[in-house]
């Protein structure tokens, strides 16, 4: 039988893995350009960690975790999302002893999901979270950060959908008025949205069925309930946003999956992803550390998904750079001038100058086909009256000019064809 790869997964092939590392480098230049270092925490983690952090009544803990005992017993689970992660390892390594801590990450994630256009049971994404102070201005600083990665891509002009959800003061009285609106138009809600109701009523405003979002249409809003000290942190989040240029727009309904979020939550969309438009979701937590066994660490944060990003990239035909390309091809012409040609081959390599050999034995005119096809500049034709001679054929693989140098100048001319 043969083996394929699994369900919701997907091999990143050359032809795409150099866009992939297009953005991840654009990540890393922003992340440094706003003064975030890189974390690498576990992929996998203890259960218990996503239970508490993302909370039991989430879809994600419900329903779409990759959860395993290993050979001890002990519950173990693939990562479903990155805050919960590097909010242990803030916690665990007292990064915020001193101060704060702005903190990057790029990697796999793993949620049990339906498979389908944007959404992947193994997918990747680059967030950012800064922890330890509570002030507003660092919620449009992430919000900033997160619409440079973008531009920095070629993609201008993405929605900025912010909301805010309170805080363990306000929301109580605003879950009361949602679940009595709720329970009135109960029979008409997905089943999933009846459980949710019981279990965690803001989700049924995340709910992507249509006759819960036309119910949910007319729900009470959290911006309607918020306590003065919400509104006034939502306040200066809006004017901080104006302050750096940001366009955003205040969508009532946002929500997000996850349930650590307190005040500012936001969302950046495109009408070009189909049913799958979030590219990244982000907001404040400041509960989380405590709910993981921490102090209290009020942070802030945010996810983008890699292949959601890749995708609207391709479709808005934006550059991913140039596809690596050895420079030079070196060609042995026959068996004997094979190690004449290795010879070559690692003086160029030795010089920094990225080359490579035909190995195969096919017929010249595919050779150069093969090497016109990888991109290379030149092709070194290396035959027994070139090596007879200390000479090199030199074929321009863009204008098929033909030349012929000095053995001892393979590097130097490559060099000199750079300036
Ligand atoms: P969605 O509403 O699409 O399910 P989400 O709210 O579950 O998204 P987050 O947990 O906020 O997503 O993750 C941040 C980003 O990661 C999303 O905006 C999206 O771009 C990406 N993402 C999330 N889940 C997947 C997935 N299964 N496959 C591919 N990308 C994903
Ligand atoms: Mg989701």
């Amino acid at each position: 039988m043969k083996i394929s790869v699994p369900r919701g997964t997907c091999d990143v092939l050359p032809a795409n893995s150099y866009k992939r590392a297009y953005i991840e480098n654009a990540a890393r230049e922003i992340s440094s350009l706003f003064g975030y270092k890189e974390i690498r925490t576990p992929v996998f983690e203890h259960t218990e960690l996503f239970c508490r952090g993302i909370g039991s009544g989430s879809d994600i803990v419900r329903k779409e975790m990759y959860t395993f005992e290993d050979k001890k017993g002990r519950s173990l689970t693939l990562r479903p999302e990155g805050t919960a992660t590097v909010m242990r390892a803030i916690v665990e390594n007292n990064l915020c002893q001193t101060g704060y801590a702005k903190l990057f990450y790029i990697g796999p994630f793993f949620r049990y999901e339906r498979p389908q256009e944007g959404r992947y049971r193994q997918f990747h994404q680059f967030g950012l979270e800064a922890a330890g102070v509570d002030s507003p201005l660092l919620d449009a600083e992430i919000i900033h950060a997160a619409c440079s990665f973008f531009g920095k891509l070629g993609l201008e002009n993405l929605t900025v959908q912010l909301n805010s959800l309170g805080c363990p003061e306000c929301r109580p009285a605003y879950r009361e008025a949602l679940v009595s609106f709720f329970e009135s138009k109960k029979d008409d809600l997905c089943g999933d949205c009846k459980e949710r109701l019981a279990i965690n009523p803001l989700r049924v405003l995340d709910c992507k069925n249509a006759a819960c979002r036309a119910i949910a249409a007319d729900a009470p809003v959290m911006l309607d309930y918020l306590c003065p000290e919400c509104s006034n942190h939502f306040d200066i989040v809006k004017k901080a946003l104006e302050v750096y240029g940001i366009n955003y727009a205040v969508n009532r309904k946002i929500v997000r999956g996850l349930d650590y979020y307190t005040r500012t939550v936001f969302e950046v969309v495109s009408d070009q992803l189909g049913a799958q438009d979030a590219i990244c979701g982000g907001g404040r937590y400041n509960n989380l550390a405590e709910e993981i066994g921490g102090k209290s660490i009020p942070a802030v944060g945010f996810a983008a998904g890699i292949e959601r990003t890749a995708a609207l990239m391709e479709k808005r035909g934006c550059s991913f750079g140039k596809e690596p390309a050895p420079e030079v091809f070196v060609v042995p012409f026959e068996e004997s001038c094979v190690m004449k040609a290795a010879e070559v081959l690692g003086r160029l390599r030795n010089s920094g100058i990225s080359s490579d050999l035909t190995y195969s034995k096919k017929n010249i005119k595919k050779i150069f086909r093969d090497i016109a096809e990888a991109g290379a500049d030149y092709a070194y034709i290396i035959g027994p009256d070139e090596m007879a001679a200390g000479k090199i054929s030199v074929k321009s693989m863009k204008d098929k000019a033909q030349a012929e140098i000095n053995d001892s100048e393979a590097v130097e001319f490559i060099l000199k064809g750079r300036c």
